[in-house]
């Protein structure tokens, strides 16, 4: 038996911002179909990686292997055409445009279809559109104009959005902020649904919510991993404690 490559592999990765290393050699694995979440108190550097991932932030040193391309080296555009998705906290929604719209600008080969002229919709991007939209529990609220949905639902409709691009990594920064308890269960549903042949990593304070989804975790701390592995083993480990609540 020989373990699955992990999809994500981040060795080494350093970045210094005036001297002071933001990220201080990160090791951190991601694999097909797991949950990953990234925890640590403020200042941590979660935010930091994310950046480096997507290309945002350049690294100063390491390597971030996404199935087997380089992408310290790419362009943020290109990173995302080699599929990595990411959401920020607050969603790029169109606030004025349905749910359906949302979804079909989103898609890659629809985007041109609506920049052209002559608007024109396939068959293609609707099946598409009404079987992402079904997926983000959004099937009953295709015509609905997305200023009308709950926060919870905008936050789904935008990782929909992403969804449409079909992502092989999908990246959320505090992806239940602000929603209710039963929005919350629902996003913990969906994102157990979305890593199944994907990979999504997610950087999480509330950790009800961190234990309902991860199937690891990473704790930050000054840059650096503290521990990695279950949230239960991650939870009694006594380094973690103490930066939690040591201080
Ligand atoms: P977290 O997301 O865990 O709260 P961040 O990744 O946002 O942490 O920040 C990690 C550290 O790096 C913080 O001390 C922050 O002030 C610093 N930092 C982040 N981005 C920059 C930047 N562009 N320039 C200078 N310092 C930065």
């Amino acid at each position: 038996f020989q373990a699955a490559k992990p999809v994500l592999a981040i060795e080494g990765l350093t970045v210094s911002f005036d001297g002071f290393k933001a990220v201080n050699d990160l090791n951190l694995y991601v694999d097909r179909n797991e949950v990953h979440v990234v925890i640590g108190p403020n200042g941590a550097g979660k935010t930091t990686v994310l950046d480096l991932i997507c290309g945002k932030t350049r690294a100063t040193a390491g390597s971030i292997d996404f199935d087997g391309r380089e992408l310290t080296r790419m362009r943020e555009f290109d990173i995302v055409r080699a599929g990595v998705g990411r959401k920020f906290q607050n969603p790029s929604i169109y606030e004025n445009l349905t749910v359906f719209e949302n979804l079909e600008m989103s898609y890659p080969a629809g985007r041109k279809v609506f920049g052209a002229l002559f608007f024109k919709r396939t068959q293609e991007v609707i099946e598409r559109v009404e079987q992402v939209a079904q997926e983000i529990m959004l099937g009953d609220h295709l015509h609905r104009q997305a200023d009308l949905l709950s926060h919870g639902q905008k936050q789904w409709l935008e990782i929909g959005m992403l969804l449409m691009q079909d992502p092989q990594l999908l990246m959320l920064d505090e992806p239940v902020a602000g929603m209710s308890v039963s929005e919350r269960v629902a996003t913990a549903e969906l994102l157990k649904r979305i890593s199944q042949g994907r990979s999504v990593l997610v950087i999480e304070h509330d950790m009800e919510f961190v234990k309902s989804i991860a199937h690891r975790v990473t704790v930050l701390h000054q840059g650096k991993v503290l521990a990695e592995g279950s949230m239960d083993a991650v939870q009694s480990n006594p380094k973690v404690i103490e930066v939690y609540l040591g201080h």
